[in-house]
This record gives structure tokens, sequence and C-alpha cells, in this order.
């Protein structure tokens, strides 16, 4: 079974964008969420990054926004879900909230579908044993913005098999990107590296050590990075970065990985950067 029709839970940050580059090359997609406000807000999510992606990306400048939105099917119900040979689920970073959504995925969607499990840090095994078929579930770490970014993390769990493996590297072949496979353990290799490296950078802050600006000037200026770890939080969200700290903390029993104070406090406060407008820099 080639991969044709792929159906996405969840119409997030992730969810957005996954869509928007799946249906530039062309593939039908189901998009899901909770409610019609959320759905309204990511067709205009979709919208304003299709503009700013088009002047980034060679491939979207010949196609109509029409076109590409016209191939996305936006639903709040799981009808449908049954005809996607690949359904990837991009809801909030929590283990609890995405069992839900597998035990209802679990009568909704085809036999042998394979379940796409894009997070942060969640056990892809533990995911697999919610369902009947483990050996079809993968993680699917995407990175974000997600048109732009060649790689994606494959994460194979405990059950995943080789042909799901395989199904999904050649699935991401079709869009331009490579697999790189890895075993699953908490974090992976990206966050279980990166997520403490922000968290010291907002213990620094917390201590003033230097300011924000500061901070990601060193990391710029200073290693040639593309963006600073504060403003890459904040593209994140500071919501996803606090959960995943809190799953690597209970996960590895280390204090490594113990949330700054700030970070609980920020996203508390609403501040949960890009898509709130302000985290630790502010978007306007
Ligand atoms: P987000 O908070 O922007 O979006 C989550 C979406 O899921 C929301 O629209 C929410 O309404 C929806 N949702 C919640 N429960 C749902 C349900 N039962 N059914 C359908 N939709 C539901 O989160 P995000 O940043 O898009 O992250 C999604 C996942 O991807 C997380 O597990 C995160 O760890 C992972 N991830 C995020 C990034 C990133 O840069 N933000 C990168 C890689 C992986």
């Amino acid at each position: 079974m080639s991969i044709k029709k792929v159906a996405i839970i969840g119409a997030g940050v992730m969810g957005c964008d996954i869509a928007l580059d799946l249906s530039s090359y062309n593939y039908p997609v189901i998009l899901k969420d909770v409610n019609d406000d959320i759905l309204d807000k990511a067709r205009e999510k979709i919208k304003k990054d299709f503009r700013l992606i088009k002047m980034m990306k060679k491939k979207l400048t010949s196609m109509p926004f029409s076109e590409l939105i016209s191939r996305i099917q936006f639903t709040t119900e799981y009808d449908g879900i049954e005809t996607a040979d690949l359904i990837i689920e991009n809801i909030t970073e929590d283990f609890d909230a995405k069992k839900n959504v597998y035990l209802e995925l679990k009568d909704h969607s085809k036999k042998n579908a394979i379940f796409g499990v894009n997070t942060s840090c969640i056990s892809i095994t533990k995911i697999g044993a919610l369902l009947p078929e483990p050996e079809n579930v993968l993680g699917m770490h995407f990175m974000n913005p997600v048109p732009l970014k060649k790689l994606v993390e494959v994460i194979r769990g405990y059950h995943t098999s080789e042909d799901t493996i395989e199904k999904i590297r050649s699935f991401l072949a079709s869009l331009d990107k490579t697999a790189t496979i890895v075993n699953d353990f908490p974090g992976f290799i990206t966050n279980r590296v990166m997520m403490p490296m922000i968290n010291e950078c907002v213990w620094a802050l917390q201590d003033n050590v230097a300011t924000a600006k500061d901070i990601d000037k060193i990391f710029r200026d200073g290693f040639s990075h593309e963006m600073g770890p504060l403003a890459t939080a904040d593209l994140i969200g500071l919501d996803t970065i606090l959960n995943s700290l809190l799953m690597l903390y209970e996960s590895y029993n280390d204090s490594k990985f113990r949330p700054c104070p700030l970070l609980k406090k920020m996203v508390d406060a609403g501040l949960l950067g890009r898509k709130s407008g302000e985290g630790f820099f502010k978007y306007m």
C-alpha cells in the first residue's frame, strides 16, 4: 500500500504547516481539530504561512492559494478518516490527551493505516501499545517550520516494523524530505539535547546573567546558529517546551530536566511565544 491520502489530527502550529506542505505536494489532506473556531484560525494561519513561505520556497510560487487550500478538508468529525492511509497526530503534548485520541482513532481508521505520532518527547512505544497494530506506529518528529525543513526525525518504537519505516521513508522522500531513523527513548535525539539547552538559557535569563536578546545573539553570532534558543522556544511554543521538559524529567528521573520557574510563570501568564503574540520576544 502506498500513501495517497493523509489525515492530520490537531490543527495547531504543526498541523497547519504539515497540511500546507502535504497539499503543496498534491496530497489530499483531512485536517481535524476540536471546534470550528480553531479551524477558522487554522485556515487563516495556512494562508499567512503560505504567503511567507512562498518567498522562500520556489515550488510554491506558481501554485495559487485557492488550489492549495482546495486539497485540505477541514473537519471536527472523524468521518472520512477511515479513508486515510496515514494519520499524523499533532495534538497538544500531553500523554492523556493523546491517549484519548488514539482510543477514538482505533474505531475510525482503516486496517493497515500507518500512525505517525508527532511528539516532542512522548514514548512512541507507549502510544503503539494503545493500538491493535503497533507495528504500524512510528514517531514522525517534524521540524518547525515544516515546509522549509528537510529533516524529519523518525522514531522506531519497540514494535514498529521495518516495512512501516520504509513506507514512511519513501513518503518523506516524495516531499523532498529525508528521514533520520532513531530508536525510541524519551526526547529522542533532538529534544533530549535541545530542551535542556533552552531551559538553561531561561535559567540564565532568570538569574539576570544577560538579556534575552543578548543570550540569543551569543548563539547566532558566536556559534552561527540560525536562531537563538529563546527565539526557537517562542517559535515552538512555551507550553510545548514546558510539557516536554516535564515529560523528560519524569521519564529520566533526572533533575537536569527540571523546568525553570520563569518558564512556568510565563506559561501561567499566557505568554506562549509566537502563537500568543508574546514570549521571550514580542510579535505583533
Ligand atoms: P499546538 O498547541 O499549536 O496545537 C495543538 C492542536 O491540537 C490545537 O489546535 C488543539 O486544539 C488540538 N487538539 C487538542 N486536542 C485535540 C483532539 N482531541 N482532537 C483534535 N485536535 C485536538 O501544538 P503544536 O505546537 O502544533 O504541537 C503539536 C505536537 O507536535 C506536540 O506533541 C508537540 O510536542 C509536537 N511538536 C511541536 C513542534 C513545534 O515546534 N511546535 C515541533 C515538533 C513537534
